[in-house]
């Protein structure tokens, strides 16, 4: 019998490479349509976001009736802000990126409702568009495809449309896939062609050396903390800011060192879908990924990280040790 993983993988790749299509579909036509990019509503969320969601949605409830489903976005929200020209441009983009003619309007709002069971053995944690804020901006996005079993976080894909395949040429081309799972390890894919390539965090990284990650919104961490841990712990290889969990991404390809995410006020807990997959991503390249206490993130809550202060990705190691007591001293000095 064939290993269920192998299936799961295989289904988790394509969906999020068919959101990736339409989230650079949209970013396309932007131009010649600029209500593609309106904001519906309050919080950033553009007709990408809903067709990136009903198509790994579409894949999964046809793949896997029996899982479970946490996603961030619901189709009550878009029936009531689409309008004519946002429904149209919704239905035309999972058509082409699905190769599904009988997409209609209803069928993408049920795709991107669905939820499956409340107790299975498995459930995913999606988020459609994640750091739509850097997507607005044409910057750094991920398309984040999450699983847990049993609540601990067991697989993950991770589309980074906007990612140079080379972080080092960054007029190259552009586009990566991690695909990781549980003994598996992590797997990094140019989007529009090149060969998969074992994705390793750095081996051996030291404080001195270590490049630090952390988000381009302020108001999501605690930059005054990470400046001061920075200092304190003689951390020498930089700080560079990306949105969404490219980041994960990033420590995963050997890329940076340590994503440090602070809490951003006391009450702040941290959404599943904007961790579940980074962190099989990074864990199954060799990283470790804890909250800022070093304790494991419990993703077996419901929607939110209750249980967790902040995270802590690296490259693992002594180095996560020493983060984490670095940041509790810099807290303590602080009082
Ligand atoms: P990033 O691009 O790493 O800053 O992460 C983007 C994610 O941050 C979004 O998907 C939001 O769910 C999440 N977010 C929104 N507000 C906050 C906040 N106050 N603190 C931490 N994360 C937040
Ligand atoms: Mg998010």
């Amino acid at each position: 019998m064939s290993d269920p993983l192998d299936r799961i993988l295989e289904v988790a790749t394509a969906a999020g490479r068919a959101a990736a299509t339409v989230c650079r579909g949209v970013l396309a036509e932007a131009p010649a349509s600029p209500d593609a990019m309106a904001k519906l509503g309050k919080e950033p969320v553009t007709v990408a976001d809903y067709g990136s969601q009903a198509v790994i949605l579409r894949a999964i409830a046809a793949a896997f009736p029996d899982h479970g489903v946490i996603a961030e976005e619901g189709a009550e929200h878009l029936r009531a802000n689409a309008g004519e020209a946002g429904s149209e441009q919704i239905v035309r983009l999972v058509r082409a990126a699905t190769g599904d003619d009988g997409a209609d309007f209803d069928r993408v709002c049920a795709w991107i409702d669905h939820t499956g069971p409340a107790e299975a053995e498995y459930t995913w944690a999606i988020d459609p568009i994640d750091g739509t804020k850097g997507f607005l901006r044409r910057d750094q996005y991920a398309v984040a495809i999450g699983l847990l079993r049993a609540g601990r976080p067991y697989a993950g894909v991770l589309a980074c449309p906007n990612l140079p395949v080379d972080l080092d040429a960054p007029d190259g081309p552009r586009g990566v896939l991690f695909v990781a799972a549980e003994g598996r390890g992590c797997t990094r894919v140019p989007l529009d062609g090149g060969a998969p390539a074992p994705a390793r965090v750095t081996p051996d990284a030291t404080l001195a050396a270590a490049r630090v990650l952390g988000s381009v919104e302020s108001a999501h961490g605690d930059p005054a903390l990470v400046t001061a841990a920075i200092e304190r712990l003689g951390i020498g290889g930089g700080f560079v800011r990306y949105d969404s969990q490219v980041k994960y991404g990033v420590v995963a390809q050997g890329g940076a060192e340590i994503y440090v995410r602070p809490r951003s006020r006391p009450d702040y807990r941290e959404n599943i879908w904007d961790h579940a997959a980074g962190v099989v991503v990074c864990r199954e390249a060799g990283g470790r990924v804890t909250d800022l206490d070093g304790r494991e993130l419990d993703f077996s809550r419901g929607k939110k990280l209750t249980e967790n202060r902040g995270v802590l990705a690296t490259a693992g190691g002594e180095l996560h040790d020493a983060v984490v007591a670095g940041i509790a001293a810099v807290e303590a000095a602080a009082g």
